[in-house]
């Protein structure tokens, strides 16, 4: 899996993950619990299904599994890109 690290992206910065592109907006360090730190990049893409923007969060350093649609037409574990078997 793709993993995520600060010299990989940064603000202003493109990702592409299976065909779909994520534009990083911003860095936003956030103190989570007794005073550790977590930074989180806030991407946006647009949904493949209305093309809307919208906007998702993957902490730096965590594995890179974004959202692939916005909050309407969000289906976990449905592949937005379904592998075609091909016949023998
Ligand atoms: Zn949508």
């Amino acid at each position: 899996m793709t993993r995520l690290r600060t010299f990989e992206i940064s603000p202003g910065g493109s990702l592409w993950y299976d065909s779909q592109k994520y534009r990083c907006e911003a860095f936003v360090t956030v103190d989570a619990d007794e005073g550790r730190e977590r930074t989180w990049a806030i991407f946006e893409s647009r949904c493949p299904v209305c093309f809307r923007p919208f906007i998702v969060a993957t902490v730096i350093g965590g594995e890179f599994k974004p959202n692939r649609r916005c909050q309407k037409h969000k289906a976990p574990g449905r592949p937005v890109f379904p592998k075609r078997r091909r016949k023998a």
